[in-house]
Formats: C-alpha cells, structure tokens, sequence
C-alpha cells in the first residue's frame, strides 16, 4: 500500500520505488539544462544536478536499464530511460552522467531535424533548442545508447490523413536505419499524441514498441504500442527552498 498518492512527476525515487519494482517503469526525459526563466514549457527542462542524482539514486538502489519492453515476469528493478527529440544536450549533460551509473538510454529521434532546432516547439510558443546533428548522435551511439524514431516532423499524428501519417511513421524508420546503419525498432508518438490509425501503422511500419506519454507503470498485459511512462522533469527551485527551509 502506498500511503500517498504519486507526485504528478518524477523527481526522486523514494515515492516511486515500490512502483517501480511491480513492473517496467519509463521514464521520459527532455532537456538537461536549467529552465530559462521566460522559458513558457518549463516541464521539458530538467536541471543537470537532478539528473546526477536520479542516476546514482537507480544505481545505489539496485536498478539497470534496458530499451522499452514490457516486464517478463522474471526481471526485477529494470527500468527503461527515455529521451524524446535528440536535444544536444542529452550529449553533453546526460550522457557523462549516465556513465557515472552505468545507465543506458533510448533516444527518439525526429528524423528529418537531425543538426536543426526543435522548431515545432517555436510554432507554439516555446523554446527551440539545438538537437544533435549525426555525428553527434553516432557519439551517443558509441557511448552504449539507442535510438528509436519519433516521426520525421514532429506532428500530431492524430491530425494527419491516414497515408500522411504513415508517411511520417514510415519514413522516420527507414531514414534513420539507412543513416545510422542499425535496426530502429522502437517509437514515441510526438506530444503523446496518436489514435487506434496511428497504433496500426506503427505495428504495420515494424515497430516493436511504441510510447505513449499516458502515466503510470507497464505490466505483462499493456499495449507495447501504448507504453506508459512517467515525465522527469524540473525541480522548482522555490518548492526546493521551502522544503530546504522547513526539514
Ligand atoms: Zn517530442
């Protein structure tokens, strides 16, 4: 019994650990860095030193990580990292930090804004930051990471036509595998956006799984097209300052 309902996100392990261990946690990152002030979707951001410690708190806590499946039964403390969009600074911030802990993670990529910004992000008000460019993604390749596709555009696939949407899913596939030379088998569905269509052509494009941004843990009897995952996401400094002042 958990005495208190779940935070709405992820910052810490403590009132997440016995979840964790009932079935296959993911957990979905963004952007490793500080949230601008003026930034307008804060909840994308998460800072580089909560990050550190989250890893060494699966690490010291026993858990691996693995690409997103569902629980088989026999696994314990096996939980899946993931990062949607390719920001560069899951490079350079995450990645060492990773290592420190021995943490390996699945990056979804938008295929056609490899080396570009998060200009979907612009479209609606916010910030657009740099994504990784190829070589830069072969480094995270190289690190002992994986990447799975996220559309190439970045729409919501529920919006699009049937064939535009299989346009978007299909072609992510396969630009990605050509470029990188390695089997994509996993997908996010951009702003956890997508309907029964858009499930059908993932299976049909020859996905293995796909995520979802629905919360909660995967149990042997989940969709794999509709993976659950828990957001990590910044710790308010002035939430952390009234706690700091109040223990
Ligand atoms: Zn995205």
């Amino acid at each position: 019994m958990r005495p208190q309902p779940l935070p709405e996100y992820f910052t810490e392990l403590a009132p997440f650990e016995d979840l964790f261990c009932e079935g296959r946690a993911i957990l979905c990152y963004h952007k490793i860095a500080t949230p601008p002030r003026k930034a307008r979707i804060k909840g994308l951001y998460l800072e580089p030193t909560l990050f550190s410690r989250q890893m060494e708190e699966f690490s010291s806590s026993g858990f691996i990580s693995d690409p997103p499946s569902l629980p088989a039964g026999t696994e314990k403390k096996t939980l899946t990292i993931t990062f949607d969009d390719g920001f560069l600074t899951n490079l350079t911030e995450a990645v060492p930090r990773m290592q420190k802990s021995n943490i390996r993670a699945i990056n979804y990529l938008v295929a056609d804004r490899i080396g570009q910004t998060s200009d979907w992000e612009a479209r609606e008000g916010g910030e657009a930051d740099p994504l990784m460019n190829e070589s830069q993604i072969k480094e995270w390749l190289s690190a002992g990471h994986s990447i799975g596709a996220h559309t190439c555009t970045h729409p919501r696939l529920s919006l699009l036509s049937r064939d535009h949407a299989k346009e978007e899913i299909v072609a992510s596939k396969k630009k990605l595998e050509d470029r990188f030379g390695l089997p994509v088998e996993h997908f996010a569905y951009p702003y956890g956006d997508y309907n029964q269509t858009t499930v059908e052509l993932v299976r049909e494009a020859g996905f293995k799984t796909a995520c979802t941004m629905h919360r909660g843990i995967n149990a042997p009897d989940t969709s794999r097209f509709e993976l659950k995952r828990f957001t990590a996401r910044y710790e308010s400094r002035n939430l952390r300052n009234f706690f700091r002042k109040l223990f």
